[in-house]
C-alpha cells in the first residue's frame, strides 16, 4: 500500500484540561501527541503540500528554513515516511556541530545545503523554478499550509469555546484557524518582534469573511527562540501542574501569555479557553540535559 499524507497522523490529538483561573477554564488541544517529530502544526501544514508531491509524481520536495526549523525537521520526517526525497536550504552558513535539529532532519534522510545569509532570497526564487522538485515555501509559509492548518478545528468543537489561542511564528497557521473559526474569539501570540509584519502576512492568506482576530505581543521573552531562564523555570513548573510538556520557542510563551493575560483580567469570567499545543518539542534537545524536568522527543 502507497502511503499518502493522512496516514502520517499516528494519533489523534486530544483535548485537556490545563488550569481553571477567575472563572474561566482552560483547554489545549495537544496537536504535539500526533508525532513526536512531525510534530504539531506542522503535520497540517503540510498536508495539502505532500498531498500534491504525490498526486504530481514528484520525486523531491525542497523547503528552506533557519538551523532550528521544525519545518525543515517535519518535512525530512514526512517525506522519509512517503518514501520522497527531501532537501532543505539552510539559511547562513553550516554550524559546527550541526544543531540537533539539522542533524535529526539528515539522520531522516534530508539533504542539507547551507546558503549564506545574502544569497538565500536569490537562492529560493531559483529553486521554486525547477519543475523536478516539488517547492515548500520557507517555513511552509502560504495559502497551502494555511488551507492544512485549517482542519486543526476538526479536532474540537468550536461551541464549546468563546477563545482559541496559538502561537504565532509566519502567521501561516493563524490564518487558517482564521479560515475555519466560525463564533470563537481567535488570539494569536507572536513569539517574535514585529507584529505589524506578521499581520500583514496573516492579512496575505486572509479573504474578507474570515473570522476576526487579533495578535497580541510583548510575550516574546527578548526574541524568537530567546529563552531565559525564567522561562525554563515556568515550562518546568506548568509540566509540574499539568503534566504538559511545551517548547521553548513558541508553546512556552503561549501558555505564559495566557496565565498572564488571565491574571490581568483579559479575558471575561465563563470565558472557555482552548490553546492550540502546536508541538515543536523537538526543539527542546538544543537545551543542556538536565534544565527540563520532562524528556525531549528524538526521532
Ligand atoms: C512553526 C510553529 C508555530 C508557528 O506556526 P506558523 O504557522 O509559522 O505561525 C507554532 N508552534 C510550533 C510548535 C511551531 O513549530
Amino acid at each position: 500500500m502507497k502511503l499518502t499524507s493522512t496516514d502520517l497522523i499516528t494519533v489523534d490529538p486530544v483535548i485537556r484540561p490545563v488550569f481553571l483561573q477567575k472563572d474561566i477554564t482552560v483547554k489545549a488541544l495537544r496537536l504535539d501527541k500526533c508525532d513526536p517529530i512531525i510534530s504539531g502544526n506542522k503535520w497540517f501544514k503540510l498536508r495539502y503540500h505532500l498531498e500534491e508531491a504525490i498526486k504530481t509524481n514528484k520525486k523531491s520536495i525542497c523547503t528552506f528554513g533557519g538551523p532550528w526549523s521544525n519545518h525543515l525537521v517535519a518535512t525530512a520526517a514526512a517525506c522519509k515516511k512517503l518514501g520522497i526525497r527531501s532537501t532543505g536550504y539552510v539559511r547562513g552558513e553550516e554550524p559546527n556541530p550541526l544543531s540537533h535539529t539539522l542533524e535529526t532532519a539528515a539522520a531522516l534522510g534530508m539533504e542539507l545545503h547551507f546558503v549564506p545569509r545574502n544569497l538565500y532570497a536569490l537562492q529560493k526564487l531559483d529553486k521554486s523554478t525547477n519543475p523536478a522538485n516539488y517547492t515548500i515555501p520557507e517555513g511552509g509559509f502560504g495559502h497551502m499550509g494555511a488551507k492544512g492548518a485549517a482542519t486543526i478545528t476538526q479536532y474540537f468543537n468550536e461551541e464549546e469555546f468563546s477563545h482559541v489561542i496559538a502561537a504565532v511564528g509566519t502567521g501561516t497557521m493563524l490564518a487558517g484557524l482564521a479560515q475555519s473559526l466560525k463564533h470563537a474569539a481567535l488570539i494569536g501570540i507572536t513569539v517574535l518582534k514585529g507584529k505589524e509584519a506578521l499581520e500583514k502576512a496573516v492579512k496575505k492568506l486572509l479573504s474578507e469573511d474570515s473570522c476576526a482576530w487579533t495578535m497580541l505581543e510583548g510575550y516574546e521573552w527578548g526574541g524568537y527562540a530567546k529563552h531565559p531562564a525564567n522561562l525554563l523555570e515556568y515550562m518546568n513548573q506548568l509540566f509540574n501542574s499539568t503534566q504538559i510538556p511545551t517548547d521553548i520557542v513558541y508553546t512556552a510563551k503561549l501558555f505564559y501569555a495566557v496565565e498572564q493575560l488571565a491574571s490581568k483580567d483579559y479575558f471575561k469570567k465563563g470565558s472557555r479557553l482552548l490553546l492550540i499545543h502546536s508541538g515543536g518539542l523537538q526543539g527542546n534537545q538544543s537545551l543542556e540535559k538536565g534544565k527540563l524536568c520532562f524528556p525531549t522527543p528524538t526521532a
